[in-house]
């Protein structure tokens, strides 16, 4: 056995169908209240429902949480709480609604609590971030991670088939980038394992019958390891190259993950040679990159980042913007090899080992 480090978050998570049910109850016993309750625009039903359930615990609602909080919106939350002297945070949504919830316990100290609504799992890492002048600056603080999570599978089952695909492979790369790794933390890829094996075996039900409970509770365990496993372990190539995709060239999160996925494994395939076997091995296949590519085909997932709305004179840019900062990688990280993959990536070619 090697030698390892570990360092746990501070994780509070309740799951099962109906679960939501007992926020009210769960608030109290943590001594939370005057809760901000946050939301997208397009959620602001669901987000009303659950100040109705809150009553006199609920301060208000802000229904205008946006994808990679922006600054301006983190402004408009901050001060909509110290209007309404709200004392904590209640996230229903998406990650892009977490985040907001994230933001605003590192900014303003306000205790949140999130429940889920797709598969991003940013609730299980102490990652959060802020954009400004198309600039994503994340940073690491268990402080943000909440102080409750309930995940009702219930509340996924209105998350259409093509969002629940993306979203799933988002949750897919949280585990496969913490094991197909070099130096895999053995808690960290355990967890990761399990999310890998549960994902691509719920995933394909969820997309073919997304009213299908079971698939969908599935689903949504395995997301939550899976960001368990990125919340304890660690990140590289992939993760910097979806960031800077995502922060300086506005793809859409979870379908950039989607695309970049099987070249980025492919890129380490190598050097992780005994990780990228295990990868294979959950996914129950032969090659990983492959498998992990034909998973994404099998979702009807983009698989070209040209789908995505980039453009092919940008991809110089992105190269240089990724290998500028140095970080931790399976393989050495070259500008000629991160084009190489960003070509492939974006002809949608199957991945290969550049
Ligand atoms: P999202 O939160 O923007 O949600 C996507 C869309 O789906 C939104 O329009 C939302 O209103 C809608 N939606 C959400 N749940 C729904 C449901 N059950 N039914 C119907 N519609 C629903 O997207 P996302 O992919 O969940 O999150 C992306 C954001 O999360 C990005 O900003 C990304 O950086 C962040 N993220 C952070 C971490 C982390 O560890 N910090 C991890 C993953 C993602």
């Amino acid at each position: 056995m090697t030698e390892f480090a570990f360092r746990a978050l501070p994780w509070n998570i309740l799951f099962g169908i109906g679960a939501v049910e007992r926020l009210p109850g769960e608030m109290d016993a943590l001594g939370l209240d005057r809760a901000l309750v946050l939301c997208t625009p397009g959620s602001q039903a669901r987000g009303r429902l659950i100040a109705e359930q809150l009553g006199d615990r609920a301060a208000g609602l802000f229904a205008n949480a946006r994808m990679h909080v922006p600054a301006t919106i983190l402004d408009e939350a901050s001060r909509r709480a110290r209007d309404l002297r709200a004392k904590s945070t209640v996230s229903i949504g998406g990650g892009s609604t977490t985040g907001l919830g994230k933001a605003l316990a590192a900014r303003d100290g306000l205790d949140n609590v999130a429940i889920p609504t797709t598969y991003s799992g940013s609730e299980m890492t102490a990652i959060w971030g802020v954009t400004e002048s198309g600039r994503k600056v994340t940073s690491r603080n268990p402080g943000v991670v909440p102080k409750l999570t309930i995940y009702d599978p219930e509340l996924t089952l209105s998350l259409p088939a093509r969002i629940s695909a993306s979203s799933g492979l988002n949750a897919l790369a949280q585990a496969v980038v913490n094991v197909a790794t070099d130096k895999p933390s053995p808690i960290s890829s355990a967890l990761a394992v399990e999310g890998i094996r549960t994902l691509a075996r719920s995933l394909p039900c969820v997309v073919a019958e997304p009213s299908n409970l079971e698939a969908r509770s599935e689903a949504l365990y395995g997301a939550c390891i899976a960001a368990g496993a990125l919340g304890v372990g660690s990140t590289g190539l992939h993760h910097r190259l979806c960031h800077t995709l995502g922060g300086t060239f506005n793809t859409p999160h979870a379908e950039t993950h989607a695309v970049l996925l099987p070249h980025t494994v492919a890129y380490n395939a190598t050097t992780a040679a005994a990780g990228t076997r295990k990868v294979a091995d959950a996914l129950g296949v032969a090659d990983a990159p492959r498998g992990i590519y034909e998973l994404a085909k099998e979702l009807g997932t983009p698989t070209a980042l040209g789908q995505l709305g980039v453009d092919e004179r940008d991809l110089d840019a992105v190269a240089e913007i990724v290998v500028r900062p140095s970080f931790p990688n399976p393989a050495p990280v070259t500008i000629d090899r991160v084009r190489a993959l960003l070509q492939n990536a974006f002809r949608g070619s199957p991945p290969q080992r550049v």
